[in-house]
C-alpha cells in the first residue's frame, strides 16, 4: 500500500510540475522581433534635398513598436537613435539578442523617378529562407494594398540578411525618388497605415 500511495503522489508531483511548465511556456515565453531601421549617422541611405531615408524608417520602426497591438510579441529596436551601425555589427547584434524574426526596413532609389514600388529582399544563404520568403510575401502584398505597386520578393545576399541566425524579410517600402511613392513616404500620418500591414502579415491583428 505505502508503495502505491509512494507511486500516486510522485505521479501527482510529475503532472503539477509538468502543468506549471507548460503553463510557464505559454505564458512567459515572447516572441522577439527586432526592427532594423536601416542606415544612420554619416550613412544617410537615400537623400533627396528634403528627406533621409535613415529618418524615414527609424520614424516607421518607432510607430511599429509603439503600437504593437499583441501582448505576446516584443518588438526591440536596432537603433534607437540617429547612430551609424556598420552591417557586420547589426548581423552581430542580432545574434547575441538571438530573435525569433528580424525585419529591416527600407525606402528604395531609383536613377528613373518612374520606377516605385514596394519589393522585400531575403537570402536564400539564410537557414531560415523558406519562412523568410513566405513572410515576404505577405508582407509586399499587404504593402501594395496600401497603393504601391507589388514588386514581389527578390533574392538578395546583403550581410544581415545572409549573416542573421534567423529568419530575415528586409522591406523596401516605397522608392523615394518617385513622386507618387515619396508623397506617401514622408507623410507621417501614413505609418500607422504600413505598421497595421506588417502587423496582419505577421498575424497579429
Ligand atoms: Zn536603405
Amino acid at each position: 500500500m505505502k508503495k502505491i500511495i509512494g507511486i500516486f503522489c510522485l505521479l501527482i508531483t510529475t503532472v503539477t510540475f509538468a502543468q506549471t511548465n507548460n503553463a510557464d511556456s505559454i505564458f512567459t515565453h515572447k516572441y522577439t522581433i527586432i526592427l532594423d531601421a536601416g542606415h544612420g549617422g554619416d550613412d544617410t541611405g537615400v537623400k533627396t534635398d528634403e528627406f533621409q531615408e535613415k529618418d524615414i524608417v527609424l520614424n516607421i520602426a518607432n510607430v511599429i513598436k509603439n503600437n504593437n497591438p499583441s501582448s505576446k510579441v516584443n518588438f526591440v529596436m536596432l537603433r534607437n537613435g540617429d547612430e551609424q551601425i556598420i552591417n557586420t555589427q547589426r548581423a552581430n547584434k542580432i545574434n547575441e539578442l538571438k530573435p525569433d524574426l528580424v525585419l529591416s526596413l527600407h525606402v528604395n532609389y531609383n536613377i528613373k523617378e518612374t520606377v516605385e514600388g514596394t519589393e522585400t529582399h531575403v537570402s536564400p544563404m539564410n537557414a531560415f529562407y523558406d519562412k523568410a520568403k513566405e513572410l515576404a510575401e505577405k508582407i509586399s502584398s499587404n504593402i501594395s494594398s496600401l497603393g504601391f505597386k507589388n514588386l514581389g520578393v527578390i533574392d538578395t545576399n546583403s550581410k544581415v540578411l545572409r549573416d542573421s541566425k534567423t529568419p530575415t524579410v528586409m522591406i523596401e517600402i516605397g522608392y523615394l525618388t518617385n513622386d507618387k511613392d515619396r508623397t506617401y513616404l514622408i507623410n507621417q500620418k501614413n505609418y500607422i497605415n504600413i505598421a497595421n500591414q506588417i502587423y496582419k502579415a505577421l498575424g497579429l491583428n
